[in-house]
């Protein structure tokens, strides 16, 4: 399959993200473009790296934990104030731990299903796109503009990613030219 490139969306390298320099590239599994391993997901046609996305996730949890240990720094500080040290501060780790846990344990597995949904829209719009525009060129070629308009309208509305016709911003001209 030929790649796409007009009107796809080349990502940017995070320069934090690469510790020793050397660019890691690897190629997508769901469109074959190749972009850093430290990319959460392919800038091309959106399928989830795991790998970068979990990456991602875990530094936005640790921002989490450490915001935690500052309420539960606070709340014993709070405690101190009021009882005699001892069991109440110890219970209230143990809850904020229990909290902790529970939010990793959510965060997984919101994100496992985040990644299972979003890879297999991906393949779908993949798989849409495979079918629809040859559709697409052969309306054009034929010159059935004001049929293909509507079409591409209904696709779009559709929440389908017609942008990705290779000829749509030709067209999007040729329409502006007609009607505009
Ligand atoms: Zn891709």
């Amino acid at each position: 399959m030929a790649a796409k490139t007009k009107n796809s969306r080349p990502g940017f390298g995070r320069a934090s993200d690469r510790t020793d320099g050397v660019k890691h590239i690897m190629k997508c599994p769901n469109c074959g473009a190749e972009f850093e391993v430290s990319e959460s997901e392919c800038p091309y046609c959106g399928y989830i790296n795991p790998g970068g996305a979990e990456a991602k996730f875990m530094r936005g949890l640790e921002d989490k934990r450490r915001e935690l240990d500052k309420v539960d720094d606070e709340a014993r500080e709070d405690y101190k104030s009021e009882f005699k040290k001892g069991a109440g501060s110890t219970a209230k780790k143990i809850i904020i731990a229990a909290v902790i846990i529970g939010l990793l344990i959510l965060g997984f597995i919101a994100m496992d299903r985040m990644i299972f949904n979003r890879n297999q829209d991906a393949k779908a719009e993949m798989v849409w796109e495979h079918e629809n525009f040859p559709v697409y060129d052969e309306m054009y070629e034929n010159e059935e503009y004001e049929d293909l308009m509507e079409r591409i309208a209904n696709d779009s509305e559709d929440g389908h990613s017609v942008w990705n016709w290779e000829d749509y911003d030709e067209f999007m001209a040729k329409a502006e030219e007609l009607w505009g």
